[in-house]
């Protein structure tokens, strides 16, 4: 496997990024996969193009009956444009109408639905298989990949992170109050770490993280670190290791 690592790796590496929507996962991960040269696997994203299935046909996000007897119907692929992980139910591209406030909740309903995750967990270990990669989520260094080479577990103030994605949302001229932004991510949170079925919380042999305070490029300059400092202390033969962000 030739990485923009050189040669230094020949076997395919995984790593994993977890924790609380608008930790800052997303940028970090996906900077971090191209300074790498992995590819950046979106499993959030996933989840979300479910719950928009699911609410575009009609049915309750939060009935786990309805939304499992919608997953034969859905017809889920990731394709990537230009290097950019882009989300597809059928021939639509919903890479941006999954980003909504309604999409997320809907995503957090539909991810504590146990044929929901059964269905997304096959495609995420083998989309892991087939390249190095980072893939962020809730579950992924718990559940998804166990073996992850390097397991991170990403958090940030809930205050920090409604901060983000306000800005976020303002930028793609979609106005939401702070405090509704707030109410969102705490519920989300909740329904996130106290779900019976893949649980958000951190691996025990995960690395914990706190992003409150910084950029994203320094938050995807330390998983970097992190995956330099493992991959050397695998092969403390090589000194081949060059300049990757
Ligand atoms: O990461 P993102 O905010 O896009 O994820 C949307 C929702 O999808 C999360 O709130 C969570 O409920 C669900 N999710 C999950 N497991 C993952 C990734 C996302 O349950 N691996």
């Amino acid at each position: 496997m030739k990485t923009a690592w050189g040669d230094c790796l020949s076997d395919i590496m995984s790593v994993a990024i977890d924790g609380p929507s608008g930790a800052g996962k997303s940028t970090a991960a996906r900077t971090a996969a191209a300074a790498l040269g992995f590819a950046y696997i979106d499993t959030g994203a996933m989840y979300r193009a479910v719950g928009l299935a699911v609410r575009r046909a009609g049915k309750d996000t939060a009935d786990p009956e309805e939304v499992a007897a919608c997953l034969p119907g859905i017809h889920l692929a990731l394709r990537y444009l230009s290097g950019v992980q882009h989300v597809f139910l059928g021939d639509e591209d919903v890479s941006e109408a999954i980003r909504t406030p309604e999409a997320s909740l809907a995503a957090s309903d539909v991810g504590r639905v146990p044929a929901v995750r059964t269905f997304l967990l096959g495609a995420q270990r083998e989309l892991a298989l087939r390249q190095s990669s980072v893939l962020d989520g809730r579950d992924i260094g718990t559940v998804v990949l166990p073996d992850a080479r390097v397991k991170i577990f990403l958090t940030a103030s809930a205050e920090e992170r409604a901060d983000r994605r306000c800005r976020e949302l303002r930028a793609k001229g979609l106005d939401e109050s702070y405090n509704n932004v707030l109410a969102d991510i705490r519920r989300r949170d909740e329904q996130d770490a106290n779900r019976p079925i893949a649980p958000l919380r951190p691996a025990d042999d995960s690395i914990p993280l706190d992003s409150t305070g910084m950029s994203p490029h320094e938050v995807a300059a330390e998983i970097v670190r992190l995956v330099r400092l493992a991959a050397a202390a695998e092969r403390p033969q090589s000194n081949e290791i060059g300049e990757v962000i």
